[in-house]
């Protein structure tokens, strides 16, 4: 059976970066758009030309990708011509493959946001288009507010969008900018539009205010459109655009999609979607969405005995798809209520070989129950996990041994007349018969802890070089006297590696450090540093 092309158009690095606390340099942008170049993606939005120096300097210059390069901006202002519009001017002279225009098509925003006329925005739509169209470029419009503005107008929302179209647009976006549009509304609505536009000119442009983002892409397709838009991870300002990392998977792997749709991201580049998504976190240096849909590492964890021994004979009891098919992995999580088979699953994992009915099996499960009683969670902590399994079966060398440690904290009246906190940490660490003794001030106690740690490790130095801490969490357990705190660090490494370690403590400074000599040992085990 024939499928028909579905077209896929990201906008992370456009409004995805209005997302608030992102803030992307021209390398973070070519290396995005190389990631989505790369996985297949139709269209690459790339920014808004002449808005900051990051997206004119983007636009500088013909980037070499095989996406359709996008530049975003505004039709021609009210009461202006073409050439008299520098944003325009600047626009068209972008190095874009394609230009998307936005327009309203709510004729309340019309009246008061532009304080111009119906005709007067319709004849800067097709005044626009023909300008781009003229320059060689693909048009697209996107219709702003279109779904509201289609229940207060719908004859004039239409309007906006089938000027662009007569005028040669290769596609009319619907955005539902507000973000509060309800499936069926989406559906109905798009179904109406697509009897006076052709459904392969139609896109649609959601927000996620709802949490509907991804269904309302999924209701446009079903009413006709066939272009999506959206940001990878679900980036987007106020609560996000549609997630891509979300809608692509259910486009290959759900039957009523991957029937009749054929869209440009290969089964092979579907497998490095987790990877993708992670990479984008990792340059935003937030951890990532543990409860992700497709791509999150809890989205194909198993926390029970019996479904693990269920998964372990059979995968698909337990997943509605194959982990593997988006680049992630099936995990089987050894908590207080796993049996052995979790256990056993967890180290085949690993790669550790252990028959099942060795005792260490069961002296490890035993081991992780009394821990997590006292307030380990080692379905957070993989890497701390993994050494404990190593430990017990004798394969974790002894590296090093930290003789003492000490942190001091002081706050003080400086030079200038400011107060300021100080940290500063003292390790002394035994490395075979040297002694060696490294001093770090740090941003806090544990910040300088970490950097004494790591400072000198004497030959085991080289293998811990690229060695980053990546995110730092801290829980206060049983409130009261009786309190213990975890601490949990996300490392990552050189490869692209993450992994999670874990300390429990009444004091937050030695869980801290447990955490921290939990992920530099397991960086040396896992570099193959010499005992
Ligand atoms: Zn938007």
């Amino acid at each position: 059976m024939p499928r028909e092309r579905l077209y896929l158009f990201d906008t992370t690095l456009r409004d995805g970066a209005q997302t608030n606390g992102v803030d992307f340099t021209l390398a973070d942008k070519l290396v995005i758009a190389r990631m989505l170049d790369e996985i297949g993606i139709d269209y690459v939005e790339a920014g808004y030309p002449g808005a900051n120096p990051t997206d004119t300097n983007f636009f500088a210059e013909k980037r070499p990708l095989r996406t359709c390069v996008t530049a975003f901006g505004m039709t021609r202002r009210p009461g202006r011509s073409v050439s008299n519009d520098p944003g325009l001017v600047a626009l068209l002279d972008a190095q874009a493959d394609a230009v998307c225009f936005v327009a309203k098509a709510w004729d309340y925003h019309v009246r008061v946001a532009l304080e111009t006329t119906e005709d007067e925005m319709l004849a800067s739509i097709r005044d626009s288009v023909r300008s781009a169209i003229a320059k060689g470029r693909e048009v697209l419009l996107d219709c702003e507010h279109f779904f509201d503005g289609y229940k207060a107008n719908p004859a004039y929302a239409l309007a906006s969008a089938k000027a662009a179209y007569d005028e040669g647009a290769r596609w009319v976006v619907l955005c539902d900018t507000n973000g509060g549009t309800l499936p069926h509304e989406v559906e109905k609505i798009v179904g109406e539009v697509c009897k006076a536009i052709p459904g392969d000119h139609v896109g649609i442009h959601a927000h996620n205010d709802t949490e509907q983002a991804v269904a309302n892409s999924f209701a446009a397709v079903r009413a006709g459109a066939r272009q999506i838009q959206g940001t990878l991870n679900g980036l987007g300002e106020r609560c996000g655009n549609a997630n891509l990392v979300s809608i692509i998977p259910t486009l290959k792997l759900k039957a009523e999609f991957s029937q009749h749709f054929d869209i440009g991201v290969p089964d092979d580049k579907l497998q490095t979607l987790a990877h993708v998504s992670h990479t984008l976190d990792e340059m935003l240096n937030r951890a990532p969405d543990r409860h992700a849909p497709y791509v999150g590492e809890s989205a194909f964890a198993t926390k029970a005995g019996i479904h693990a021994s269920a998964i372990m004979k059979e995968p698909a009891t337990y997943e509605h798809v194959a982990p593997e098919t988006v680049g992630n992995r099936r995990k089987l999580l050894v908590s207080d209520q796993s049996g052995r088979s979790n256990v056993l699953a967890e180290l085949e994992r690993i790669g550790l070989v252990v028959d099942k009915d060795d005792p260490r099996v069961i002296r490890l499960l035993d081991e992780v129950k009394d821990r997590e009683a006292i307030g380990y969670a080692y379905e957070a902590a993989d890497a701390s996990f993994e050494l404990l399994a190593r430990r017990m079966l004798g394969k974790v060398p002894h590296y090093f041994e930290v003789e003492k440690f000490d942190v001091n904290v002081e706050q003080r009246v400086n030079a200038k007349g400011e107060r300021v906190t100080v940290s500063q940490a003292v390790v002394k660490i035994k490395v075979g018969d040297d002694i060696l003794i490294s001093v770090s001030e740090g941003i806090g106690p544990v910040n300088a802890l970490d950097l004494a740690l790591r400072k000198d490790l004497g030959k085991y130095q080289s293998f811990i070089t690229g060695l980053d801490l990546t995110d730092y969490r801290v829980r206060i357990l049983n409130a009261g006297t009786e309190a213990v705190t975890r601490v949990l660090i996300e490392s990552a490494d050189e490869s692209g590696e993450h992994w999670t370690t874990i300390g429990v403590s009444p004091n937050i400074i030695d869980a801290s450090f447990q955490a921290l000599m939990d992920s530099i040992i397991y960086k040396l085990v896992k570099s193959g540093a010499p005992a």
